[in-house]
């Protein structure tokens, strides 16, 4: 018999499964392979700042050095380099922009820096309003630790490479059972179809629809994020992930004519590079209304839990969140209350069947 049984393996699945590996914990994972998935396609950064008003990001003096950490320890698991510490080049788009950045550095220069030579990107970018800098920023390489993480599920038997039905979920008095799976618990990370799970489609989800692209530029130097509205971030030799788009509301989840003509016209006004558009893609973030992540075991029904919710912060929440979901279930540790889904026990059902 497992102990856990985690659907989905994005990013809050692959941390959960890394955390039950490193207790010792018995697990099985299943997972749809889906090259769009909002894991799959995130730039991979984790920016202590964030909106227009430069607002530090929630609980990030907590969330990035126990990031830095975590992925560091993966990292040395997996024998591959998956994160480095950047910083975020802010070529101010707007008079408002400038000035925001200035008033929160007067406020609190936490995260910040001001830029020194006006001019010093000026052979790359058009920009007339100077500069400013974030950092420490981390950059993670998502795709790379999936595709990796996952080798490694499946090497070591933990993997099942399917599509979970719920249909076929079977409740008994020790567990769930699932095709021949026996498991004390069931976590839902399985991201966006979560939303539509009956004993979780009452949380406050906001799916939001986000676009970017690859983009091929020689000698812009790859050791640097790049912001002005959008931002080019660094994603292998000589390419960059440009983006990205955050749509509340949206018919589909295709790339779009509106996102490639916007992408491309950033491009020719803002870039002075040559560059080719290398492909064009489009996700779907399991973002939440309130922003929060939805973590723990279900209030009515201790043999199901979730991890979800990330919105567009997965690579610093999943791991940090992760941990203490295994806590929970093993009887170390409480969720954080902001994060922890006891706060919706009105309103998630009982028996959705
Ligand atoms: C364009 C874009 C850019 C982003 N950039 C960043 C960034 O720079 N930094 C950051 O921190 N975050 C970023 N994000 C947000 C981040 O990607 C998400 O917060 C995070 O990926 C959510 O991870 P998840 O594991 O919850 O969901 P997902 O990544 O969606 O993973 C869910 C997994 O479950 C599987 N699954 C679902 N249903 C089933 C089923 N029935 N059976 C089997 N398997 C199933 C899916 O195939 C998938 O593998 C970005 C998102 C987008 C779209």
């Amino acid at each position: 018999m497992e102990e856990v049984l985690i659907v989905g393996q994005g990013l809050a699945g692959t941390w959960l499964s890394w955390w039950l590996h490193q207790g010792g914990i018995p697990f099985k994972l299943i997972d749809r392979p889906n090259p769009n998935g909002a894991s799959r396609r995130a730039a991979g950064l984790i920016n202590p700042v964030t909106g227009r008003r430069i607002v530090k990001t929630w609980m990030i003096d907590e969330l990035l050095p126990f990031a830095r950490n975590a992925y560091r320890e993966m990292e040395n698991f997996l024998g591959e380099s998956l994160m480095n510490e950047v910083a975020v080049i802010d070529l101010f788009p707007s008079v408002q922009m400038l000035q925001a950045f200035q008033h929160r550095y007067e406020q609190d220069p936490a995260y910040l820096a001001l830029g020194g030579d006006r001019e010093k990107y000026a052979a790359s970018f058009r920009y007339d309003l100077g500069w400013g800098s974030i950092q420490p920023c981390l950059l993670v390489s998502v795709e790379k630790l999936l595709i990796s993480w996952r080798a490694w599920l499946k090497r070591s038997g933990h993997l099942i490479e399917s599509d979970f039905e719920l249909n076929d979920l079977v409740e008994d008095s020790t567990g769930i059972r699932w095709s021949d799976i026996h498991a004390r618990q069931i976590i839902f990370a399985d991201g966006i179809s979560s939303a539509q799970n009956p004993w979780f489609e009452n949380l406050p989800f906001a799916l939001n629809k986000g676009e970017g692209m690859l983009v091929e530029i020689k000698s812009l130097p790859d050791n640097l994020v790049y912001k002005k509205g959008m931002s080019l971030v660094p994603y292998a030799e000589n390419i960059f992930w440009l983006g990205s788009s955050y749509e509340w509301t949206f018919e589909n989840d295709q790339p779009s004519e509106k996102f490639r003509k916007n992408a491309e016209s950033w491009l020719r006004q803002s870039l002075k590079l040559p560059f080719t558009i290398l492909e064009h893609f489009a996700a779907i973030r399991p973002a939440t209304l309130e922003r929060r992540p939805f973590v723990g075991l279900h209030p009515h029904n201790k043999k199901i839990g979730i991890l979800n919710g990330m919105g567009t912060k997965g690579c610093s929440l999943a791991p940090y969140f992760a941990k203490q979901l295994i806590e929970q279930i093993t009887g170390n540790g409480n969720i954080e209350p902001l994060a922890d889904i006891m706060r919706f026990q009105n309103i998630l059902k009982r028996h959705p069947f």
